[in-house]
């Protein structure tokens, strides 16, 4: 997935998703759009929840809304956040990070944390994630 059209469908679909998010807790909205090798996009956003840890970030809605659909390869995810009216770069937290261990490949995984189609910091996810655990450490 290097094609600027498909970072920017990404983007744009990460940003969109950001709208329906649950936050009234921590004021902090994120959307996140998750590309599978398929070419479908699945997205998600933070849904908080008055038992705080119970909440769920927006990348982990898109994986697990991707997963209970059948997706299971990925090449890329994009995550807009920010407080309500403004844009961050919203990097991943630790918990979703192992999640994208779960499904993809850390050489190759790409984390677009953009603030709009024009500016956004990218990355693989073996650097937000160095000498991860994963399924490989599993096998026999
Ligand atoms: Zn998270």
């Amino acid at each position: 997935m290097e094609k600027d059209k498909d970072k920017e469908r990404l983007i744009d679909a990460a940003c969109c998703a950001r709208k329906a998010a649950y936050a009234p807790y921590s004021g902090y909205f994120v959307g996140a759009a998750l590309l599978a090798k398929d070419g479908r996009i699945y997205t998600g956003c933070n849904v908080e929840n008055a038992s705080y840890g119970v909440s769920n970030c927006a990348e982990r809605t898109a994986f697990f809304k991707a997963v209970s659909e059948g997706a299971r390869e990925f090449t890329a995810i994009a995550i807009c956040g920010g407080r309500q009216g403004e844009a961050d770069y919203a990097a991943p937290c630790g918990v979703c990070r192992q999640v994208m261990m779960e499904f993809c490949d850390p050489k190759t995984f790409t984390v677009f944390v953009a603030k709009s189609c024009g500016d956004y910091r990218k990355y693989q996810l073996e650097e937000l994630l160095p000498a991860g655990f994963g399924p490989g450490n599993l096998k026999k």
